[in-house]
């Protein structure tokens, strides 16, 4: 006999051959899955010692505000919509364990507006701030695979990846669900069935935002043929949709004007701020884009972003905590060089972002064209600065391929 078949499991008997990995103890042996069969136990025996949060702890909206001004710019109503939304979810969760009798229902969350102006920063950081399991997930790719079953539930697997398979920490986690909109129902006529792909999924979806308990594949990590399902509760789990929407405009304005009749529609029609018409969405206008009217009762909180203006894209440049440009000082700093942007450079890159409508997601590539070359020559150097003049930025951009910079 080998040693592999000589060591059991003191809890199942298996050998280690069988079972794979033992953990040896004092005067026997356990196997991974009799590890996880013990955790399971007490986790429903509630032994665990639970991580839940404390209402003092949690910060306040005006807090939550002030932490993402750090990160994101601009987008304010975005910003004490979402402040206040969390700090009332994670409210929520607190007065489950309270058995209060007045139950405050889950409010999802969903965010319109044009790609590249900070939705995902915005739910990534509100993550980041609550130290809560946090994952992004791209509704186009449960499109993808056709049918709804296995992948919706492979949102949750990420999410239980996220936080380390703890599936308490998960049960509390956010779910950023990313283009949203490319799941609307084409069409707005909710009889043909022909193209039922984008309604399936939303079907699939309402379940989680819903709340329930999903069987979840583990995936990913070691693979052992035993592995079991792990149910996961989304009861308590924030959704945060977000999509650009693109046309929503027109179905807005299409409302706003249909709806401003009678006596003072001249006067509402004065009011309606056209360069901003995203800012009057309403949950019916998601329902005319296409997204099923189930899927977006599950997401009461609505609020919208704005596009990113000239100044927004200079100070993201420059202003957040992480900011590019910082950045950058940063990474050369590291090799005691000391990186100088000029002003007019700054705005060249801006300049660049604009023409080739990139928005936010263009400023880092283009920098990083500018910037190449110096990171490859300089640590190299004796030269112990580094300044970035607009001539400069604009030789380097000329340089490199123009296809690379298209949306
Ligand atoms: P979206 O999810 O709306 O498509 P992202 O949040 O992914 O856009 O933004 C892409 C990148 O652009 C981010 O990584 C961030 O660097 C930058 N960005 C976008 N909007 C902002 C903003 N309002 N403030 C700071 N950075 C932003």
């Amino acid at each position: 006999m080998t040693e592999k078949t000589k060591r059991r499991c003191s809890f199942c008997g298996r050998t280690e051959n069988e079972a794979g990995m033992l953990i040896s103890g004092m005067s026997g042996y356990i196997c991974t899955s009799c590890v996880e069969q013990a955790h399971e136990i007490l986790r429903e025996e509630n032994l665990l010692e639970k991580s839940d949060f404390e209402l003092k702890e949690l910060p306040k909206p005006k807090e939550i505000k002030a932490f993402l001004d750090n990160y994101v710019i601009g987008q304010d109503e975005a910003k004490r919509v979402l402040s206040v939304s969390v700090y009332n979810h994670y409210k929520r969760l607190m007065q489950h364990d309270s058995g209060d009798e007045v139950e405050i229902e889950k409010s999802n969350i969903i965010m319109v507006g044009s790609t590249g102006t900070g939705k995902t920063l915005l739910a990534r950081t509100i993550a980041r701030l609550l130290k809560v399991p946090f994952t992004i997930v791209d509704a186009t790719v449960l499109t993808e695979a056709g049918y709804v079953g296995e992948d919706i539930e492979s949102l949750l697997t990420r999410l239980l990846q996220a936080a380390d398979y703890d599936v308490e920490a998960a049960e509390r986690g956010i779910v950023f669900i990313d283009e949203i909109d490319k799941i609307a129902r084409k069409g707005d006529n909710p009889s043909i069935t022909r193209d039922v792909s984008g309604e399936g999924v939303q079907q699939g979806l309402l379940k989680l935002l819903e709340g329930s308990i999903v069987n979840v594949p583990p995936q990913g990590g070691r693979k052992h043929p035993e592995q079991k399902m792990i149910p996961v509760n989304t009861r308590n789990i924030l959704f945060i949709c977000g999509g650009a929407f693109d046309g929503i405009e027109r179905k807005i304005a299409q409302r706003l004007n249909t709806h401003v009749v009678g006596y003072n529609s001249v006067q509402n029609n004065q009011n309606v701020d056209k360069d901003n018409i995203m800012k009057y969405v309403l949950p019916q206008d998601l329902r005319s884009f296409g997204l099923i009217p189930e899927i977006v009762g599950r997401l009461p909180i609505l609020t919208f972003l704005k596009p990113l203006d000239r100044a927004a894209l200079r100070n993201i440049l420059t202003e957040p905590k992480n900011s590019i440009v910082k950045q950058y000082i940063k990474l050369m700093e590291m090799d005691g060089i000391e990186l100088v942007f000029d002003d007019d450079a700054l705005e060249y890159v801006v300049d660049k972002a604009l023409e080739y409508k990139l928005g936010a997601r263009g400023l880092r590539s283009i920098v990083e064209s500018v910037m190449m070359d110096k990171m490859y020559e300089m640590p190299s150097m004796d030269e112990k600065c580094c300044r970035i003049t607009k001539e400069y930025a604009s030789e380097q951009f000329a340089k490199c391929n123009p296809s690379d910079f298209q949306n």
